[in-house]
């Protein structure tokens, strides 16, 4: 339903939660949020922490404030559920922890991709099959795990190439934000059925994605609408957008609006 994600300097979770507040009044049945807990300055390493709740953002931010979740990368969303019940397990963001079984289980096991997703993959099922032939286990009932499986599965360390490859295999509408292990600093994105923005933040600061503008409305004016296929590399210097066979798309071809 609702997507937000940023690259920042700063801890960017306060941001992120405010964006689905703004969103809100869509609709959804529950909400997360998922954060890379690295420092810019390399001092921590860090990983992939998650809050999700079946209740409304506010509690949400609750969560986030005590456990806390922290961090300067992050991915953001509010669900309306088409495939899978309401309930926490299947609230995005989604893991994939790689292809080991009951890897997902282990408290102390890393996360290696978090994702949200807003729309329906209409091939989840042979997709699923196939990534349970190859060891993932799924914790959830959505169409919505098989993209966090696939790019781990597609993963060679650059992970705006996994999410293209991936992308590249998916039948149905989705605007999806993604976030890997190995690469605490980088959001990537796509887009190929559901609405997507890129928020320019402050040049070498940091950098958004949203499905509506109105989600940044406190954090930038400054907006590129995205358009069908685009694939998008959000990293706190700087950003890109290619088309999905990653061709570079310039900033004529996808001009930034300032939006009131
Ligand atoms: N199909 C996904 C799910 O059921 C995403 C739904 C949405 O757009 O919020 O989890």
């Amino acid at each position: 339903c609702g997507i937000v994600g940023a690259v920042s300097s700063r801890n960017i979770v306060p941001v992120l939660v405010q964006g689905l507040q703004r969103l809100e009044y869509r609709g959804y049945d529950s909400c997360g949020v998922a954060v890379h807990t690295a420092s810019l300055d390399g001092a921590t390493s860090g990983g992939l922490q998650r809050a999700r709740s079946t209740a409304r953002v506010a509690e949400l931010l609750e969560q986030v404030q005590q456990v806390p979740v922290q961090g300067a990368t992050g991915i953001a969303h509010t669900r309306w559920a088409t495939h899978g019940a309401p309930v926490e397990s299947n609230a995005h963001p989604h893991f994939s922890y790689g292809p080991t079984a009951e890897a997902h289980r282990q408290p102390t096991a890393l996360g290696r991709v978090a994702l949200v997703h807003n729309g329906i993959i209409e091939n989840h099922e042979p997709l699923r099959a196939a990534l349970q032939a190859q060891g993932y286990v799924f914790a959830s009932q959505t169409d919505t795990e098989v993209i966090a499986h696939l790019i781990d599965s597609l993963y060679t360390g650059d992970l705006l190439a996994a999410v293209q490859a991936a992308v590249a295999q998916l039948h149905g509408a989705f605007a999806i934000a993604v976030l890997h292990h190995d690469e605490p600093h980088r959001v990537v994105a796509a887009r190929a059925g559901s609405p997507l923005v890129l928020g320019v933040g402050q040049e070498g600061q940091e950098h958004f994605v949203a499905s509506d503008a109105m989600a940044l409305a406190g954090v930038t004016d400054q907006i590129i609408y995205l358009q069908e296929g685009d694939l998008v590399n959000l990293q706190p210097t700087g950003y890109s957008i290619t088309t999905r066979d990653g061709q570079p798309l310039t900033t004529a071809e996808r001009p930034v609006r300032t939006v009131h």
